[in-house]
């Protein structure tokens, strides 16, 4: 019978776990003795992979599209091994190495392409609305308020159509172990810092407050004036019939 598209790492003997984890260190070792210090993503054997909400809603996000759902099960235990020696998340890429069968780790490269302008712009003056929880934000926590404003299908979560994903890995399947285990590993680096969820998706953090709190003041500002109007009108009202 034909290997269907997505069986056809199945040919492959699968490495141990043992196997992959001593890969896994000899890789890390030998780049030290490089001078290289790689970063591997640590993850607990059990419980959920991330903790904090951005990197439960980054898990969320793509397990929301079922396409990706029979690889991504085997990506999150290959990482749970200790496969992802090296995670870096950079403007619109991540580039990672993972170990895998062979001695040297593959190396896979996850782009995601940059929030278009005009929904940075309504995602900013939606938060502009919810200023407190802008600070929350800020502090690394994520305010309910604002979960609808970046969750939500015209958020600022990814779609598959927004990922484009390579390994250097002979599986020939988009999504191999690989690359899932990094996509996961991704949502573990947002639990050590939430800001790297705006470098990835190309947003100025900055730029992002800024514009929000302008729009912001300007809003306040506008209520001032409507109250001033209501003021002056009450005046008026007092000298007409006072
Ligand atoms: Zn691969």
């Amino acid at each position: 019978m034909a290997k269907s598209y997505y069986d056809t790492d199945q040919i492959y003997e699968q490495p141990s776990v043992y196997k992959l984890q001593s890969n896994a260190d000899e890789t890390i070792r030998k780049a030290r003795t490089r001078g290289k210090t790689l970063h591997p993503v640590k993850v607990a054997a059990r419980g959920p992979i991330a903790r904090s909400w951005w990197g439960k809603a980054w898990c969320d996000n793509l397990e929301r599209y079922a396409d990706y759902d029979s690889r991504l099960e085997r990506g999150k235990r290959y990482l749970r091994t200790g496969t992802v020696v090296d995670l870096d998340i950079q403007k619109g890429h991540v580039k990672a190495k993972v170990q895998g069968r062979r001695k040297s780790p593959y190396n896979v490269e996850i782009r995601i392409s940059p929030v278009n302008e005009d929904k940075l712009q309504r995602i900013m003056s939606l938060c502009s609305k919810r200023i407190e929880s802008l600070d929350t934000l800020l502090k690394g926590k994520f305010p309910k308020e604002l979960q609808e404003v970046f969750l939500g299908d015209d958020g600022l979560f990814p779609t598959p159509w927004e990922i484009s994903l390579n390994c250097s890995c002979p599986d020939w399947a988009i999504m191999c172990k690989h690359v899932s285990a990094a996509l996961y590993g991704i949502a573990v680096r947002f639990d050590e810092d939430p800001l790297l969820f705006f470098e990835l998706r190309g947003i100025d953090v900055d730029r992002f407050v800024d514009v929000t709190l302008e729009n912001s003041v300007e809003s306040m500002l506008r209520n001032v004036n409507v109250k001033s109007d209501r003021i002056i009108a009450d005046k008026d009202w007092k000298r007409i019939f006072g």
